[in-house]
């Protein structure tokens, strides 16, 4: 998507904190981090929202929480603990309409 925020980021037109890749994601530091590690896991595929999910997205899905698993051991925080989390939609304040999964952690994360 020509004009999307994190479609840029993945073709490098702006600059971000790459912590990881794979084929399927590519996860950055948050740049307004609400915790001590802020991270944001993101298909390279423009996916707006989990509503747009669809099938033939399973393959790439299939993946995702064994991307947060490999973040928490590059980070060091797969013992102290982590929290992921997708905003869907205005209620929940997504702000960027392509999927992107929020990783948490680095200190106590209030309660939900
Ligand atoms: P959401 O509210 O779930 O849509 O979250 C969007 C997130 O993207 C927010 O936590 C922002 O701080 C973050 N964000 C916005 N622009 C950038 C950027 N250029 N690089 C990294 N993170 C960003
Ligand atoms: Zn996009």
């Amino acid at each position: 998507m020509k004009d999307c925020l994190f479609c840029k980021i993945e073709r490098g037109e702006i600059p971000s904190e790459k912590v990881y890749e794979d084929e399927n994601f590519f996860v950055i530091r948050d740049i307004n981090p609400a915790y001590k590690v802020h991270l944001l896991i993101i298909p390279r595929k423009h996916i707006a929202s989990v509503n747009d999910v669809s099938e033939v997205d399973d393959a790439i899905f299939s993946s995702i929480f064994r991307v947060a698993k490999k973040v928490a051991e590059i980070l060091g925080v797969e013992e102290s603990g982590y929290r992921v989390l997708v905003n869907t939609g205005k209620d929940a304040g997504q702000i960027v309409f392509h999927f992107h999964m929020h990783f948490l952690a680095g200190e106590k994360l209030r309660e939900l």
